[in-house]
């Protein structure tokens, strides 16, 4: 059973926190997947039912228990590392995992662990959910011994329990692929030669599996890992780092002044040949993915360094959108030098008043009435004129100011929406969008309903947008807060959807009105049939679970006839209007301006 005194940090709790954690602990205890708490010394905390079912010990033999004590067996050690390691760089690690289980044995389970961070300081809490592997069976506390293959459990081959080696493409784990760039920086130093190391995340690959299958997400993997493995000369290494992420070690670059040329060759050459459809039956298949580069000797001769420069590389990659590749460079360590200028001018913005609101109008795709807006912040800066939330955004994240900004843009919103009831213009729900931070740091319930208070608008007509990885950060608190607001009768949605790790099976615990597509999906979705099935899954899943479907960055009439014919429910996009200052929102609700409707309607 959890340990719902240790999440809340032993803080006492009031009637509603109560009720909350009871609602919670229920989750828990229902969930099929084991969840355990794990601090940062390895100690378990906290477990669930689930996890007391799936491996066989009791609640007591797990909990205060350090994780060792279960996980001794061969190779035990190396898992750990591997890990370790990709918390460290990534802050999660999912994969397939042979564990010991109480009655003896090995068996097969999915892991997936994050680190929980934390406002300051390091991580001092990590979350681990262990599922069933396809193929094994429950094992009860009082259930009489099995032969391995009677409950189904995979007889392990050698290789296989093997944590250097995945056991699903075959591929060097990241512990090997560690050995071997340490191996190939010492020699690279000796001969003057240069080495590459690229890592690569494919684009949206929770959507296949979770669109396609697990099965044929798995088949994916594998023919990804062949094609990346034929691109590299033998000298050249490829691991698996991580359940959809990849990397890439070349070596024997003997030119170091035309290293960086090289091997954006081979970064181009890796596009191509990932873009190059997968066949599986009747289905075509398009992956993309986002590569993060880096070089030794330009941008460092150790291997833990080069590993975070890739890793901070490719971060910069994804932001930049799929399909992408970025080279490290020291900018990307200047770049916080100038976030730290703009920190200091963005602490005055909200009380010097130069926040301003835009609206985009979201409209209904059957009839072509708007029937929503999304409030989206600009900064009027003094120097600079309008600055775009992309750029601001991120640095109030960092430094906390989303706060204080993301509180003025919620009451101004509420005010907004009230001011057009006045004026007695046609009723539209308005968008507002949280970060994570909001959640762990504010009273976003107190807030929320103050601001509806203040206001007296109608609680449906907020709606608050976020994205997968803010509730991802801290699912237990998100789950609170959420059903909390949910039941203030406020809208929930959720943002940018298919750009983060989380699948539709996951949210929908969540108490979601509405979904929101990425605009990344849309921007190809003429000439990329993979991105339109994909787009037709995750509508069809959404509908099941009764949310409304809002399509993000319509440009073009083509675009919105697929959409159409997608039945997917709304669409934002510059075809009909990109943001605009509240005076010409109102104007466009006075003036009732509609797009189009659907033929037949
Ligand atoms: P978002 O929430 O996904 O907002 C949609 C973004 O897509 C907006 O960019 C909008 O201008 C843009 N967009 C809409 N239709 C089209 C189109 O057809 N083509 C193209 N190319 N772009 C389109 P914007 O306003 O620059 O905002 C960017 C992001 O900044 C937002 O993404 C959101 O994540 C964040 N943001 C904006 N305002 C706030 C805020 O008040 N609070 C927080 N926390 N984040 C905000
Ligand atoms: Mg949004
Ligand atoms: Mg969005």
């Amino acid at each position: 059973m959890i340990d719902l005194a240790h999440m809340k940090n032993n803080r006492p709790m009031g009637g509603e926190g109560r009720q909350n954690a009871r609602l919670l602990k229920i989750l828990l205890e229902n969930s099929a997947e084991g969840v355990l708490l794990v601090d940062r010394r390895g100690v378990i905390r906290g477990v669930n039912d689930a996890c007391t079912l799936l491996t066989g010990y009791t609640t007591r033999e797990l909990k205060n228990h350090h994780i060792r004590r279960f996980w001794k067996h061969e190779g035990a050690g190396d898992q750990l590392t591997t890990i370790g390691d990709a918390l460290w760089f990534r802050g999660y690690w999912i994969g397939r995992i042979n564990l010991p289980v109480k009655r003896g044995g090995t068996v097969a389970f999915t892991l997936k662990v994050m680190a929980v961070l934390p406002d300051h300081g390091p991580v001092r809490t990590i979350v681990a959910q262990l599922g069933r592997a396809e193929g094994t069976a429950l094992i009860a506390n009082n259930e009489p011994m099995h032969d391995a293959d009677t409950v189904g459990v995979r007889p392990l081959s050698s290789d296989q329990s093997d944590s250097t080696w995945d056991s699903l493409t075959g591929l060097p784990t990241m512990s090997l692929f560690q050995d071997r760039l340490r191996q190939a920086l010492s020699q690279a130093a000796r001969r003057q030669h240069a080495v590459g190391l690229i890592f690569l995340d494919l684009d949206n690959f929770a959507i296949i599996n979770d669109s396609l299958g697990r099965e044929r997400g798995d088949e994916a993997l594998r023919e990804v890992s062949r094609r990346l493995a034929r691109c590299l000369r033998t000298s050249d290494s490829v691991a698996r780092i991580g359940s959809d992420e990849f990397a890439l070690l070349l070596i024997d670059i003997d030119d170091v002044t035309a290293a960086v040329r090289n091997v954006s060759v081979v970064a181009r050459k890796l596009h191509e040949i990932l873009d190059e459809p997968i066949v599986m039956g009747s289905t075509e298949l398009r992956i993309s993915a986002a590569m993060g580069i880096t070089l030794s000797p330009q941008d460092g001769h150790e291997a833990p360094q080069l590993l975070k420069n890739a890793a901070t590389a490719l971060s910069h990659a994804r932001r930049r959108g799929r399909n992408n590749y970025q080279f490290f460079s020291h900018e990307m360590t200047e770049t916080a030098k100038r976030r730290f200028a703009m920190e200091t001018s963005l602490r005055h913005a909200v009380e010097r008043e130069e926040l301003v609101l835009y609206y985009q109008p979201q409209v209904d795709l059957d009839t072509g009435l708007v029937v929503g807006a999304e409030a989206l912040v600009r900064w009027n800066h003094p120097e600079r004129g309008l600055v775009s939330p992309l750029e601001f955004i991120p640095v109030a994240e960092e430094t906390g100011l989303i706060l204080p900004i993301g509180e003025w843009v919620l009451r101004t919103a509420c005010r907004q929406l009230a001011a057009w009831g006045r004026m007695g213009l046609p009723m539209i729900r308005v968008g507002v969008n949280l970060s994570a931070l909001q959640f762990q740091r504010q009273d976003l319930v107190k807030i929320v309903g103050s601001c509806l208070q203040e206001t007296g608008i109608d609680p449906e007509c907020l709606d608050l947008e976020i994205t997968e990885s803010a509730i991802m950060e801290d699912v237990q608190k998100a789950v609170e807060v959420l059903n909390r607001i949910s039941a203030m009768g406020v809208k929930l949605s959720i943002d940018d959807f298919g750009t983060g790790y989380s699948s539709l099976s996951q949210l929908r615990h969540f108490p979601f009105k509405t979904l929101k597509i990425d605009r990344s999906f849309i921007r190809s979705i003429e000439d990329n049939p993979g991105d339109a099935a994909i787009v037709s899954a995750i509508i069809a899943m959404a509908h099941s679970l009764h949310q409304t479907v809002i399509v993000e960055g319509l440009e073009t009439d083509a675009q919105l006839e697929i959409m159409r014919s997608l039945h997917c429910n709304e669409m934002q996009g510059f075809l009909f209007s990109a943001p605009t200052s509240a005076e010409v929102f109102t104007e466009m609700l006075r003036c009732g301006t509609s797009l189009s409707p659907k033929e037949g309607v």
